[in-house]
């Protein structure tokens, strides 16, 4: 095992135009390592200088890209997958440096970038138009898609390479270029995709690949006539932000933004064996992750063996050091993450929540905090009602379904919903009424290139993945043509 202490320093630069580069003003900042504070790197800061430069390739980007076959970028994107795969190791063992995931759940998430990149590759080449009977004789209709234009995108700290993958496929695959804001907090996954992309034969200023200011860099781009598009995942106020950025210049957006996804447990399924299950949903990158389940219904006549077992298994989940392979669930990302979770489970406990596990940080080095169990937790407790985003699980009971219902759509979030049942009729009912994007029925296995992913409500709007991920990166154009 490589211990983090034996990782070297790594320099995540800007890529503009197809040249690695420090930013104008030589400026750089540091990436720290959650689970020692370690510094593992550093990362360049674009100026406003930058930018423009990042402007004006991705708009000779696009002049050039769009003219490519959907052949040709299909050929580019299964060859950046190829090598990915080969770089897999160095890639997620950076992840893991970076952003603090268990090192095997950084794997799934580098092989989750090579099928995002499959994927659009695939799909790219179906972007079909139609033909539409006209209403004159000898009129002719169709409709062509076209590639929208250049792309502002920002993606975040918790899985920083696949949120970059899936938004980088969908809109080269359609003939878009793109300007991307990485992660600051974990910038190398973005790096090792613009690299692999690089060597796959992208041509210059397609991709071009930025850090820095966040408010900053999103204000200069979407307010420049280049960009077409704002692809954004991230927090719900910075995301009513851009928007709102957005449509003072009529910029259509895709919005990802935070959930608080809740999950109804029937009496008709077996607590203890479900149990693992639900810890194993919840703790994965230790709850930073969108569609995390959060809120825990459970019906009363489970819940005492449920509330058990869940605690026990959080319990035996080993805390530590992502490149420990024993490692179940790692620190939090940053600083400002074990803050906000404090503050949360504070919250909680003010209100009136028991803490039957965890509640506190483990260790005083790293962002490490103990999985967090909460009971009895007034439904009018802020944690409720604000996306805890972090190994904090909310449990509590219900009697009737109806009510169970409410309460799970009872936030202005609508991301993900889950539920489990072995009754078919409940599995219906529960699929027509759940208010979200994506609805688990047995699984958290909701997300993947192949589907749709977003939300409803607060959660944003549009979708990645599926075909929907490519539609929204193309535009439709009627040609009507009356032959003279
Ligand atoms: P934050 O809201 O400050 O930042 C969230 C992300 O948005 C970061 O990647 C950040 O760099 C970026 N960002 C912030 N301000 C920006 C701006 N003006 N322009 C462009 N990008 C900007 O908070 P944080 O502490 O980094 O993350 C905490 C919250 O973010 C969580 O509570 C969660 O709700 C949300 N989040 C959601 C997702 C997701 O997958 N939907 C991922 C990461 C974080």
């Amino acid at each position: 095992m490589i211990t983090a202490a034996q990782v070297q320093p790594k320099d995540r630069p800007l890529f503009i135009g197809g040249a690695w580069r420090a930013g104008g003003s030589d400026e750089w900042l540091e990436v720290l390592n959650p689970a020692d504070e370690r510094t593992v790197g550093r990362h360049a800061v674009a100026t406003p200088a930058d930018l423009d430069e990042a402007l004006e390739a991705a708009a000779a980007g696009f002049a050039a890209w769009r003219q490519t076959t959907p052949l040709q970028r299909s050929e580019v994107l299964r060859g950046a997958a190829a090598l990915i795969r080969l770089r897999a190791e160095t890639i997620a063992r950076d992840l893991t440096c970076e952003q603090g995931k268990p090192l095997a759940q950084a794997r799934m998430e580098v092989e989750g970038c090579a099928r995002h990149f499959e994927w659009a590759a695939e799909e790219g080449r179906r972007a079909y138009g139609r033909v539409i009977p006209a209403n004159q004789p000898g009129l002719m209709w169709t409709v062509t898609r076209h590639p929208i234009g250049p792309v502002a995108a920002f993606t975040p700290w918790n899985f920083p390479a696949s949120q970059a993958a899936g938004k980088i496929g969908s809109a080269l695959a359609a003939g878009c270029s793109m300007i991307l804001k990485g992660p600051e907090d974990a910038p190398g996954g973005c790096v090792a995709l613009a690299q692999a992309l690089a060597d796959a034969g992208l041509p210059a200023g397609v991709l071009n690949l930025v850090f820095g200011r966040p408010a900053e860099i999103s204000a200069h781009l979407i307010a420049s006539p280049i960009i077409r598009k704002v692809s954004f995942t991230g927090s719900v106020p910075v995301g009513k932000l851009l928007a709102q950025q957005a449509a003072r210049h009529m910029k259509p957006c895709t919005m990802e933004l935070g959930g608080h996804a809740p999950v109804l447990v029937f009496a008709d399924i077996d607590p203890i064996e479900v149990a693992q299950t639900l810890v194993q949903g919840k703790f994965r990158n230790a709850g930073q992750v969108c569609i995390s389940p959060t809120r825990f219904y459970v019906e009363a006549k489970v819940y005492d063996q449920l509330v058990e077992a869940f605690v026990a298994g959080a319990e035996k989940l080993v805390v530590g050091d992502g490149l420990d392979p024993r490692t179940e669930m790692g620190p939090l990302a940053h600083d400002r993450r074990l803050a906000a979770v404090e503050a949360a489970v504070a919250g909680a406990v003010e209100a009136g929540a028991q803490v039957r596990t965890g509640g506190e940080r483990l260790g005083n080095r790293g962002y490490f905090y103990r999985p967090t169990v909460l009971t009895d937790t007034p439904e009018t407790a802020p944690i409720l009602h604000e996306e805890p985003f972090g190994p904090i699980a909310i449990l509590a009971p219900f009697t009737d379904r109806e009510e169970a219902m409410a309460r799970a759509n009872g936030t202005a979030y609508g991301l993900a919903a889950y539920a489990f049942t072995r009754s078919q009729e409940t599995a219906a009912w529960l699929g027509r009424n759940l208010e979200a994007g994506m609805v688990g029925l047995n699984t958290f296995a909701v997300g993947g290139p192949e589907a749709p992913f977003g939300g409803v409500k607060e959660s944003g709007y549009g979708r990645e993945g599926g075909m929907e991920g490519i539609d929204a990166y193309l535009t439709p154009r009627v040609i009507a043509h009356l032959p003279i």
